[in-house]
């Protein structure tokens, strides 16, 4: 009878060094192979140049490697690179490398597809296929670092999961792959510089705080009234807004760390004064910010980006409430990499 070989990176550490003892060798060898996978990346065991001719094949014999394979890489005249990443099933995700002077950001998928429905999001228009495995994740981020230092001389300094899909909605494997990407084994990177956008599911966001993650915390709001909010993101009616300040409430009690609101304004959708002054008083729930997004169009008509003017009565009036506001202009938007745009168009 044919075994089915197991993808060897599904294993922790500990099942790793369980499984050399169970062979009738060291459980130190496990962690040799755990350091080949993942801070050394190897792609196939006959890199594994420290692990006997013997025990490669007894490896090859009883798993298999499941790795990302960036298909397509494509970069925009700002220096933002978008890449298509091929998964073992032969489904596609992107993810982009974002330079800017200070720092260099990766933005990365957590499920191929989406499961919500934004009106405004190219991506919710792929249904949701599957979720990524914490390898999937984990490898997109490497290859980004890669190429941060391939052609901006300078590793990756920060991760935003603001790719494609809903990072609660997979959160298992999610805090599997930032617990490789911040451990020593894996890339060593602080959580600190790492973000987790979500469109605000309450049950999860109080997950979160209850296990003590130390990433930042965003989320996309476009909205502080139900009304407004349920009709461009229609799962609002599943989790409406009361739920998601207590959840919030919450998450700031446990951590002391602030929020971050993601916010786009449309042209007769969210940019009058009573949508300006809901955010206001939503922001006071508990310490937050405002990042004003660029709306960047998809492929059709129903979304407009605002004037300016309203633009000018968000950023007045949250000043003037003392709540921090920073705009993010769009970059990648001339290879589709933009926010918002990672619809596997090629
Ligand atoms: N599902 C997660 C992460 C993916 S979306 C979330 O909702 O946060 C990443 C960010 O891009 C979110 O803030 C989202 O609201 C925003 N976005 C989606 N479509 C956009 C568009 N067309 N223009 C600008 N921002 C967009």
């Amino acid at each position: 009878m044919a075994t089915i070989k197991k993808d060897i990176r599904a294993l922790s550490k500990e099942q790793l060094r369980e499984f050399f003892v169970a062979e009738g060798d060291q459980a130190f060898r496990g962690n040799q192979v755990y350091e080949w996978l993942w801070s050394k990346g190897v792609h196939s065991f006959d890199d594994m140049t420290n692990i006997s001719l013997k025990t490669r094949e007894m490896l090859e014999n009883n798993f298999i490697i499941n790795h990302i394979a960036v298909d397509q890489i494509q970069r925009s005249s700002d220096g933002t690179i978008k890449n298509a990443v091929k998964l073992h099933d032969g489904l596609v995700v992107e993810s982009v490398l974002i330079p800017t002077a200070k720092r260099t950001t990766a933005c990365v998928s957590s499920q191929v597809g989406c499961s919500l429905d934004c009106k405004f999001c190219a991506t919710a228009r792929l249904k949701r296929m599957r979720n990524l495995n914490p390898g999937e994740i984990y490898d997109q981020v490497v290859a980004i670092d890669r190429e941060s230092r391939l052609y901006h001389d300078r590793p990756l300094s920060n991760i935003v999961f603001m790719g494609m899909g809903e990072p609660l909605m997979n959160y298992n494997n999610v805090i599997k792959a930032i617990d490789k990407i911040t451990s020593e084994e894996g890339l060593g990177m602080s959580p600190k510089r790492i973000t987790v956008s979500t469109s605000g599911v309450p049950k999860m966001i109080k997950k979160m705080a209850d296990d003590g993650v130390k990433f930042k915390l965003a989320v996309s709001l476009h909205s502080a009234i139900d009304e407004v909010r349920t009709s461009i993101m229609p799962f609002n009616a599943t989790f409406p807004l009361a739920d998601l300040r207590e959840a919030l409430e919450y998450w700031y009690a446990k951590t002391k760390n602030r929020i971050t609101y993601e916010y786009v304004v449309w042209k007769g959708i969210n940019d009058s004064k009573k949508d300006v002054d809901a955010l206001v008083a939503f922001c006071k729930f508990a310490p937050s910010k405002v990042n004003l997004i660029e709306y960047n169009p998809i492929d059709d008509g129903d979304f407009q980006q605002a004037d300016d003017s309203a633009l000018e009565l968000y950023i007045n009036t949250l000043e003037a409430n003392n709540i921090t506001v920073t705009v993010r202009r769009s970059r990648g938007k001339d290879i589709d990499a933009a926010c918002g745009q990672l619809a596997n168009k090629h």
